[in-house]
Order: C-alpha cells, then sequence, then structure tokens
C-alpha cells in the first residue's frame, strides 16, 4: 500500500466526492493534509522578491537598492513551518525521496521560462560529501529540467548557523567552473530565499563573467 511520503500515513485510493467538488487532488506520493500544509504565496507579496504579504517593495528588496544591487526573485511557497520540515527532512536527513514533491508545480512555473538557463545554487563539496546530493538539483531533475551547473561553492558557515547579520554580509563563496561560457539570461534556483545574499553573491560572479541578465527562483520564500 502508498504510503505518504512526509507523514506515511496511508495514501487513499478512493477520490470523495467532496473533494471533487473542492477541487482537491491527491497528488502523487504525499497525502492531502501534507499537501495543504504547503501554502502557495497570495498575489499579495513584494512585487520583486515575492515575500508574503507585502505590498510595496520590502525591507529586504530595499537594503539591496541602496547596496546598488537590483531584485528579480519568483517563489512558489511560503517558508511556514510545514515547509521547514520538509525542508529538515529532505537536506538534513537526507530523504532524497523526497525531491519528487514538487516536480510538478516546478514543470508548470518554468514552462514559459525557455530561452533562460537555469543555474542551481551549488553546495560545497564538504556539504556535499555529508548529504550526497544538492538538494536543488535533485528537486530540478525531479521536475525533468535540464539546467547549467557551472557555479562551485567553497566552504563557509552554513547558512542556517549564520545570525542575520552575518548573512546579510558579503563574503563571495561563489567561483565559476573553469572553461565555461556563461550564457547570457539566467535564472538563478534556490531551494530558499531568505535575505538574498546568496542570490545576490551568485548574481554577482554571473554578471562579472558575462551574464546579460540574471533573475532568480525559489521554492519557498
Ligand atoms: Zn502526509
Ligand atoms: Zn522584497
Amino acid at each position: 500500500m502508498a504510503l505518504c511520503l512526509l507523514c506515511q500515513q496511508t495514501l487513499k485510493k478512493r477520490v470523495l466526492f467532496s473533494d471533487i467538488l473542492l477541487l482537491k487532488k491527491e497528488r502523487e506520493g504525499i497525502c492531502l493534509d501534507c499537501q495543504q500544509g504547503f501554502s502557495p504565496i497570495s498575489d499579495m507579496h513584494c512585487p520583486t522578491c515575492f515575500k508574503e504579504g507585502e505590498k510595496n517593495v520590502c525591507s529586504d528588496c530595499l537594503y539591496w537598492e541602496k547596496q546598488g544591487a537590483t531584485v528579480s526573485h519568483e517563489s512558489l511557497y511560503r517558508y511556514n513551518e510545514h515547509m521547514a520540515d520538509y525542508f529538515s527532512r529532505y537536506k538534513f536527513v537526507g530523504d532524497y525521496l523526497l525531491r519528487t514533491v514538487f516536480a510538478t508545480e516546478l514543470q508548470t512555473y518554468f514552462k514559459d521560462k525557455r530561452g533562460h538557463t537555469l543555474v542551481p545554487i551549488p553546495i560545497s563539496d564538504k556539504r556535499m560529501a555529508e548529504r550526497g546530493f544538492n538538494q536543488v538539483t535533485g528537486l530540478l531533475n525531479s521536475a525533468g529540467l535540464s539546467f547549467q551547473d557551472f557555479l562551485q561553492k567553497e566552504d563557509t558557515k552554513k547558512q542556517s548557523d549564520k545570525t542575520r547579520q552575518e548573512r546579510l554580509e558579503l563574503k563571495q563563496p561563489f567561483s565559476i567552473v573553469e572553461n565555461i561560457t556563461v550564457p547570457e539570461n539566467i535564472i538563478l534556483v534556490d531551494d530558499i530565499y531568505t535575505t538574498g545574499s546568496t542570490v545576490q553573491l551568485a548574481k554577482q560572479v554571473l554578471m562579472k563573467s558575462g551574464a546579460k541578465t540574471v533573475a532568480s527562483f525559489s521554492l519557498a520564500r
């Protein structure tokens, strides 16, 4: 019997009439309860970074503007408690099966982004050795999306171990793999967007190396 990848409850095969009326459908792999725990970002969000509940450009984006940087970021889901649980199981427990949970959403989102090269935010060699996979390329692979993996990251403190101030401080951990021609139009892809510093650092490297436009996307914001 199929179990929910997240809570292990049995997935029901039978679709209830009330589910049809409410257009609810249990998706492959996770149960309806878990599905409903994820909260899509509503129409009321920061216009430049998709921060939920902001009508105007948010304080994070104003910070970047003051630094002379631009923000062009989109996200699908809020980083709520349920999403935090998901990422802790996927990344830190290392349950690689969980990469498939958002495959359909990612396919749909990137359908009209052709003409852009997707570039995943890399993880360091140390992190790769610990985890065994890059959570971002896992998500992209599960959705069957092609990407170019030419950014590399040197070891720094884990984002989650840093204070907010440390996260905002710019120390360049990214570089480009040798002998790569950087494509002109790029969408950087990350799992979670917090202050935007990761994306800004990666963007600096790409712009310096010949990219013309660099937008960004994360599953959660
Ligand atoms: Zn579940
Ligand atoms: Zn913003």
